[in-house]
């Protein structure tokens, strides 16, 4: 792409570091901002920037949040018995969209990938075995994709959690393999979490 001005196309460069976006898309978006009141754009950069600085992750869940223990983590009505163990926030969102769900979560920042060069130590999973241990958890449950990198998680996590006294069970897999957690509608996701199998079980199927 020429651009008639260097301010133009780091601009549009920025905005094309964006997943999903390209050149043509970047572009758009850039003069539409150009074409807001000042203030406006203003206030879209600052917000991004105080996103960006202000940001913390729950130290319970590890959840993205706005103070050092989340929303729901510090909740007096949760059920703190039952954790849902998924991949990222979206995740979150979505089983919170259900309204099927009273339990709290645990956000694990990625799946085991070794073509990523994803481990678990680079995941929150210490943190997982540590708070079973700790805490008065009596089941987790598993809400990862159905994917390789998904099951190979839930394996893992199994292998580390098998010898203590929670109750391990997964989502019902309704969600057809290779599918993504958060494109799964409301209503599917919540009967999934509601007719949740236990893990072993899943397996001998
Ligand atoms: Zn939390």
């Amino acid at each position: 792409m020429n651009f008639s001005s260097k301010l133009l196309e780091n601009a549009v460069a920025e905005f094309a570091k964006l997943p999903g976006v390209g050149q043509k898309t970047a572009l758009r978006l850039v003069l539409h901002l150009l074409n807001q009141d000042k203030p406006d754009v203003e206030r879209f950069s600052a917000a991004m920037t105080k996103l960006r600085n202000e940001i913390q992750h729950c130290e319970v869940c590890h959840n993205i949040s706005d103070s050092k223990v989340c929303e729901i983590c510090a909740a007096h009505k949760r059920d703190r018995t039952l954790v849902c163990v998924v991949e990222d926030t979206r995740d979150v969102m979505a089983i919170e969209n259900t309204n099927q769900y009273n339990g709290i979560y645990h956000v694990l920042g990625g799946l085991i990938s070794p073509m990523d060069g994803i481990g678990p130590a680079d995941l929150t999973i210490d943190s997982l075995v540590e708070r079973v241990k700790a805490d008065e958890i009596k089941e987790v449950i598993f809400a990862l994709s159905a994917t390789m990198e998904g099951d190979t998680t839930i394996f893992y996590l199994h292998k580390r959690l098998k010898d203590s006294a929670v109750t391990i069970s997964t989502i019902a897999r309704g969600i057809a393999f290779g599918g993504e957690l958060e494109y799964v509608d409301e209503i599917t996701l919540g009967r999934s979490i509601t007719t949740r199998v236990p893990y072993e079980h899943s397996l001998s199927r």
